[in-house]
């Protein structure tokens, strides 16, 4: 399977101008990849501007759907309509949306519509903590139960988790989880989701890390940590280092 590289812009850049030029250069490096794949997941308004069939392995995803199809729901974004601008991906359940009240039944719901259009949803789990008692296996335990609940065994082959821990969010590499230990929480979700769905099932969903991913842990994150692709926030906003953390991750394969 190809290592999955997926940018998360989120409420940057400031201008659509800038947000094409790193769009294309992401593209650029993107190009030149042979064993990774590649989302770029824009600030809505920014995702038209970058809209173009997807070319060869590099995607746009977006970073929040509707769960509704259609109507009169001011403000939202239906997946259909993601899905028209050429967008294959969905981000749902991310830590800072959770923090707006968006419960785990929302992102199911939300999980669910993007997978009825026809997209593949990206959800995210992660605690806030670290319990010296393993609470925050519980926790983790209850949000992919909750997260894919409604979500069938078929569908389910088509869904990524990004694992996020919360405090290692926004940080720089030296505070992001060691590859040992997102090793051993990513196998903790695979027993969960082997308890959901079977083993073949559990085993062979795509597990994603998340939390101050830089140039300096990509490989080491990749390589010992036995994910299968890196969820990265403010280092994907500039070029540079998108360049060095796709040239790490293909050598990490
Ligand atoms: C995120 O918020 O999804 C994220 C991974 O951010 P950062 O890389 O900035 O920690």
């Amino acid at each position: 399977m190809r290592l999955l590289f997926v940018a998360n812009w989120k409420m940057n850049p400031g201008s659509v101008r800038e947000a094409v030029v790193l769009w294309n250069a992401t593209k650029k490096y993107a190009r030149k990849m042979r064993k990774t794949s590649v989302v770029v997941c824009p600030p809505t308004p920014f995702i038209a501007p970058c809209a173009t069939k997807s070319e060869g392995l590099v995607f746009l995803g977006a970073q929040d759907v509707s769960i509704f199809p259609n109507g009169a729901h001011t403000g939202e974004v239906s997946g259909n309509m993601l899905k028209d601008m050429h967008v294959r991906y969905v981000i749902v359940g991310h830590s800072e949306r959770r923090a707006l009240g968006e419960t785990n039944e929302i992102v199911s719901r939300k999980a669910q519509a993007t997978l009825v259009a026809g997209l593949t949803p990206i959800v995210c789990v992660g605690e806030r903590e670290r319990g010296e008692h393993g609470e925050h296996l519980e926790l983790i335990e209850t949000q992919v139960k909750e997260s894919l609940r409604g979500v069938s065994k078929a569908k389910v082959l088509k869904v990524i988790i990004a694992y996020e821990p919360l405090w290692a969010i926004g940080k720089t590499s030296a505070h992001a989880m060691s590859p040992a230990d997102i090793h051993e929480t990513t196998l903790f979700i695979r027993k969960i989701l082997s308890k959901m769905y079977g083993r073949t099932v559990g085993m062979s969903v795509p597990i994603l890390y998340g939390g101050s991913v830089e140039n300096s842990n990509i490989f080491a994150i990749v390589h010992d940590g036995a994910v299968q692709g890196v969820l990265v926030g403010h280092a994907s906003l500039v070029a540079k280092n998108v360049s060095d953390m796709l040239t790490a991750l293909e050598k990490a394969q």
